[in-house]
């Protein structure tokens, strides 16, 4: 008789957990999956997909500005906040139908609540008999970080940026990381005055230097008020209701709405860590191996409980990893070279592998090549905007090992670009491919001259 009703519990049904969960059981585990909030976890919810709805709707107004260049002429056009709100909300519900029925479909057991750890084989959760299992998959996820100032509850976060009641008129966005330029982007483009505070002197902390100085500049020039090297000191409420920001050093704004974009911290609420000898690394987050088993051997986490890389991507491999290691047979540790990334600033930015800085650490010589230009279309439509694009080379084996660029599509054009990395892509390769005409991507096939 098997002494466990389960051989997996997937504690949050998110991006990894829900992609261990069905790939255990289309292995033939018997799964259980626990969600206490929204099924497709904070991509599908909070996070990804209606951060990208909402992208699309800001840049209507670029368009409608172009348009009368290229002939066009357009009656005052209007945004209408309810609308989008309400049409986000239903394509969202709609995937969250989606999630739970492949759950479902692929024979896991789909639970609707709060699993809490008993002990290493057993979740509780509240009005179900105890779940033995044989493995316990952490992927609770992450949640905004709010830091300590006075004035702290006025603030908004991601979660709650989506459905805010009415469209402010101004709005402060503190941080400067991804989630801060893509909603400073957001509502920029939306007609909202925008602000942004951020305490260093240039966006985006861990990409390229060059990437930061373009992206940064051309941030301001699409309109947005970059308040840098400074920090919010106190938010007071307005007896109007509005919130009068004080920044350190001593400038003050008073916006309808501040939406703190200041870090995440891993979920462990009411996780039942306790009962448990799961251990944390010295920055808080799980720790793991390189098969994600924790410290508590029945125990394995993925995704942004565990900080790899904050991505869904990397959440979903992660998760694959564990399904297969437990029940397809055995798995190699994940390969975190070369993991591309997007931002959905305005203009985008994508990247893969490593930063100048880095490769020269690395590799001690490397050739770079640059390239800032003028894309065609913003020669008829009026935008100052110029796209950006770096390609970095290691000069003794002639690999590509970074590449970078600000500008439109960027993620749809540096995701190619990561897989001819991952094959060994080198600059001769690169030279001796054929550019597609008249593209911006083009560029990255017909730079010739190192900047160094
Ligand atoms: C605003 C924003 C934009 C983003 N944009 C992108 C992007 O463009 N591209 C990208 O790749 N990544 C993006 N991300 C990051 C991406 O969303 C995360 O990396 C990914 O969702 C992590 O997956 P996960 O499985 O670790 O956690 P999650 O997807 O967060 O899932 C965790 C789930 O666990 C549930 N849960 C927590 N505790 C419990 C419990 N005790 N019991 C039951 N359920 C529980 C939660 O409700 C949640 O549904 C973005 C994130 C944010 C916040």
């Amino acid at each position: 008789m098997n002494e466990y009703e389960w051989d997996l519990v997937v504690v949050g049904g998110g991006s990894g957990g829900v992609r261990a969960a069905r790939m255990a059981a289309s292995y033939g585990a018997r799964v259980a999956i626990v969600e206490d909030r929204y099924w497709g976890g904070t991509c599908v919810n909070v996070g990804c997909v209606p951060k990208k709805l909402y992208y699309y709707a800001s840049h209507f107004r670029e368009a409608f500005e172009a348009a009368p260049g290229f002939g066009w002429t357009l009656d005052a056009p209007r945004f209408e906040w309810e609308t989008l709100k309400a049409n986000r909300r239903r394509e969202i519900s709609r995937l969250n139908g989606i999630y739970r029925e492949l759950l479902a479909k692929s024979g896991c057991e789909v639970i609707d609540g709060h699993g809490r750890l008993i002990d290493p084989h057993t979740v509780e959760v509240a009005g179900q008999p105890a779940l033995r299992t044989r493995h316990i998959l952490l992927a609770t996820g992450a949640w905004p970080f709010v830091p300590e100032f006075p004035g702290r509850e006025w603030v908004v976060t991601s979660n709650e940026i989506f459905d805010l009641p009415t469209l402010p008129g101004v709005l402060l966005v503190v941080g400067g990381g991804y989630i801060a330029v893509e909603f400073a982007g957001i509502f920029n483009g939306l007609g909202v005055d925008t602000h942004l505070v951020y305490r260093g002197d240039k966006l985006l902390r861990h990409f390229d230097d060059s990437v930061r100085e373009v992206v940064t500049e051309e941030i301001a020039g699409k309109g947005v008020n970059l308040h840098l090297n400074t920090d919010i000191q106190r938010i007071d409420r307005t007896a109007a209701g509005r919130l009068q920001v004080t920044f350190v050093g001593g400038g003050q704004l008073t916006a309808d709405v501040v939406l703190c974009a200041t870090g995440r911290v891993p979920n462990f609420h009411n996780l039942g860590l306790e009962n448990v000898d799961v251990a944390l690394n010295p920055r808080g987050v799980v720790a793991v191996d390189g098969l994600y088993a924790t410290s508590e051997p029945s125990i394995f986490a993925v995704g942004d409980i565990i900080h790899t890389h904050e991505l869904t991507p990397v959440a979903l491999a992660e998760g694959m990893v564990v399904a297969r290691h437990l029940f397809g047979g055995g798995a190699e540790p994940l390969d975190y070279q070369f993991v591309p990334t997007a931002v959905f600033s305005q203009p985008s930015i994508a990247s893969v592998g490593y930063t100048e800085q880095q490769a020269r650490a690395k590799h001690g010589a490397i050739r770079i090549f640059e390239s800032r230009f003028r894309d065609l279309k913003n020669t008829l439509g009026g935008s100052r905007s110029r796209t950006y694009m770096k390609v970095i080379v290691d000069a003794d084996s002639d690999r590509v090992v970074g590449m970078h660029m600000v500008g439109d599509e960027a993620g749809e054009i540096i995701q190619g670009m990561a897989v001819a990395m991952r094959a060994g892509l080198t600059k001769a390769v690169l030279d001796g491919t054929i550019g597609i005409h008249p593209t911006a991507a083009e560029e990255f096939v017909t730079m010739r001259t190192p900047v160094e």
